[in-house]
């Protein structure tokens, strides 16, 4: 079950030693046990009430007294009950004896999920009853005395894993959905992996755990922010985005290895791997360059990685912006798989096809393929019609699909055309075999390898669906991406630019001439990780000079500069120089647990609304109370707010 295996393997991956080896310490930890459970590392007993926890007993306990506290799991024809704590799972036998009348009543009495004390003997199980399945299944418990710490009422939903219940009921019990071993487990994992970095960081590179305010100021350019209304008219804090300024500063003020576990806010809306407030592991270093930051990180992960888990291989490797956009249609590829996009466009030149003709006509026109292994057996007909759809409606592009049968025919609109020449250059270039599926399209380079990405990884989707193993779970696939652009043409105005990173950036030090002429074609030094397809990391090494952080932010990205006086000011004053980099804590933790969405691996998430469905914010605050700070609110219905702050009725989400 996964509750037990799970936790006993989280304990066992990460309880390792502080030290400079790593080293997997179970099995001497498994003998410290035996010899002498007060050396456990660490130590789960220490300050309470109770003598062991509820998954650790075993037979090499046989005949000790010991004091359990847990939660009743579930009971049996009041003859046994499974009691429950963090740790895993252990019977205990109701005595049915007369003399034990009051710790019978206690134990048959008490609701499931009452909290109990109980002090009994570890004895064996009687031969035949064990129950291998159960770590503690070869004993159990005779209790001599129980007591009810505290009773539970009906629940809203049972604490079995196997009971399905919908994320609104569980974000709203959140307190009881955190009893579940799958949030146990993703929480615990989350709080050893931390623990081992701060080692790795701290302990072994003397990097500075320091905190940032987050009561901060608006930043130019980025991700939207909230802001918090102070006591003065018309004045506003912002809460960061990120503690990007305050890590620079703390270059400038000497703090050369500067690292935290930093809360930030961005007021992005809904998106399923997005939280309004999240963590970041935040780093910044003097005199470093890019290759620095990225075996600093790479060290990190895989010092920190679970030890239960493949093991981290490093150096990642690395692809350029450029190349991941034309191979894989993203910048953040999922390389646990092949489908690349394939530039076709030469094998074409001459070809007939109105609409591939027109295309390679124009300046930038180009034709690309992906082809989708065993394709002809997996999709069908109306998937085809979905991504066809979706191609004209979401990119105004054209998607052609040739399937090749087993016969060797091959079945599309255009096959007739295809001429023979063409088809073996097709069967070259893309690697096709009979059974698989070509989706072809044709337009400009962007585009094209954008909507090509995105049907890679739909086609990905189907397959899986349809059984076909194409991304191994056990697989982690890590990549840098470098070399991106260091401007981006404005979405909503392509005339101007905006940042591809942040306005901090330092350009690439073999393209900082064209940064006068056409900043549009500077590449930066600017890195992202990539795991899995999904970007768990950014940073970059920045300007560290006050001329060129001022050309930038007001020259060409047309930034109010006052907002960064500060920032430029210190800059001035002997910024020695720096680089660094974030990853995303909360995205991390989820691929490695394999949880279904960030929220799962958060204690206290927010919905996909941004709401806490537990405590039901944000709220409403009564008019009086918004006076200090200058605030009037026009409401859509003021009497549902009365009624809303009189009852606090959660809210209805799903
Ligand atoms: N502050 C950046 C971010 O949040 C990361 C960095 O450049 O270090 O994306």
């Amino acid at each position: 079950m996964y509750f037990r295996c799970g936790l006993t393997l989280l304990y066992k991956s990460l309880y390792t030693p502080i030290g400079r080896t790593p080293q997997p310490i179970w099995d001497s930890l498994s003998r410290s046990l035996v010899l002498s459970p007060q050396r456990r590392i660490p130590e789960f007993n220490s300050f309470v009430a109770r003598t062991n926890t509820c998954g650790e007993l075993r037979s090499s306990h046989l005949g000790q007294e010991v004091t359990l506290c847990g939660w009743i799991q579930y009971r049996r024809q009041n003859m046994f009950l499974v009691l429950r704590d963090f740790h895993g799972l252990v019977q205990v036998i109701i005595p049915q004896e007369e003399s034990a009348a009051s710790v019978k009543k206690i134990l048959c009495e008490a609701p499931v999920e009452s909290v109990v004390q109980v002090s009994g003997t570890v004895i064996s199980r009687p031969p035949g009853q064990e129950n291998p399945k159960m770590p503690t299944g070869e004993i159990e418990i005779k209790v001599k005395t129980a007591e009810l710490l505290n009773s539970c009422k009906k629940l809203p939903f049972e604490i079995k894993d196997f009971v399905k219940k919908t994320e609104a009921l569980r974000l709203r019990y959140r307190y009881l959905d955190l009893r579940s071993s799958q949030m146990q487990y993703n929480l615990r994992l989350r709080s050893q992996m931390v623990m081992k970095m701060r080692e790795y960081l701290c302990n072994l590179h003397g990097f500075v755990d320091i905190e940032t305010p987050t009561l901060f100021k608006k930043t130019p350019g980025g991700a939207k922010e909230f802001v918090v209304p102070s006591r003065e008219p018309g004045k506003f804090y912002s809460l960061p985005q990120s503690p990007q300024q305050f890590k620079q500063l703390l270059m400038v003020g000497g703090l050369d290895r500067y690292f935290q576990v930093a809360r930030c806010y961005r007021d992005e809306g809904s998106r399923p791997d997005r939280q309004p407030e999240f963590t970041q592991i935040d780093i910044e270093m003097s005199f470093v360059d890019q290759t620095g930051i990225q075996s600093l990180i790479e060290g990190l992960l895989q010092y920190s990685w679970p030890k239960d888990k493949d093991p981290v291989v490093v150096p990642f490797p690395s692809m350029t912006f450029a190349e991941a956009l034309s191979t894989y249609g993203t910048d953040k590829p999922d390389t646990r798989f092949g489908m690349k996009i394939v530039d076709i466009s030469d094998v074409f030149r001459n070809t007939k096809i109105g609409f591939l003709q027109d295309v390679l006509n124009k300046p930038q026109g180009t034709i690309k393929a992906i082809c989708i292994p065993e394709g002809a057996k997996y999709l069908q007909r109306k998937d085809i019609e979905t991504i066809r759809k979706f191609a004209t409606e979401q990119f105004n592009q054209e998607v052609l699909p040739v399937f090749l049968k087993a016969n060797r025919n091959w079945n599309s609109p255009v096959a007739k055309s295809i001429m023979e020449e063409q088809r073996l250059g097709l069967i070259r270039l893309l690697e096709i075999q009979e059974e698989d599926v070509v989706l072809l399209t044709a337009g400009e380079h962007k585009e094209t390898c954008s909507l090509l990405g995105k049907l890679r990884l739909e086609c990905a989707d189907l397959l899986e669906a349809r059984g076909v193993v194409l991304r191994d779970p056990a697989l982690f696939s890590f990549l840098w991406v470098v070399d991106f652009p260091l401007f981006l043409p404005k979405e909503e105005n392509p005339g101007e630019l905006e940042s591809a990173h942040h306005p901090f950036t330092a350009p690439h030090p073999s393209d900082i001439h064209l940064l006068y002429t056409e900043p549009e074609k500077v590449r930066s030094q600017h890195y992202d990780l990539v795991l899995n397809g999904s970007e768990i990391g950014g940073g970059s090494i920045r300007i560290h000079n006050a001329e060129l952080q001022h050309y930038v932010l007001a020259t060409l990205l047309k930034e109010d500069v006052k907002l960064l006086s500060h920032l430029l000011q210190a800059l001035d004053y002997g910024a020695p120089p720096h680089g660094g980099i974030a990853l995303g804590l909360d995205r991390l933790i989820c691929l490695i647990t394999g949880a279904a969405s960030i929220r799962d691996v958060i204690a206290f998430p927010k919905s996909f609304q941004g709401h806490d469905l537990m405590s039901n914010v944000p709220d409403y605050i009564p008019p009086e109370e918004l006076k200090p700070y200058h605030i009037q609110v026009s409401r859509p219905a003021d009497s549902e707010a009365e009624k809303s702050l009189l009852n606090h009725p959660p809210h209805p989400e799903s």
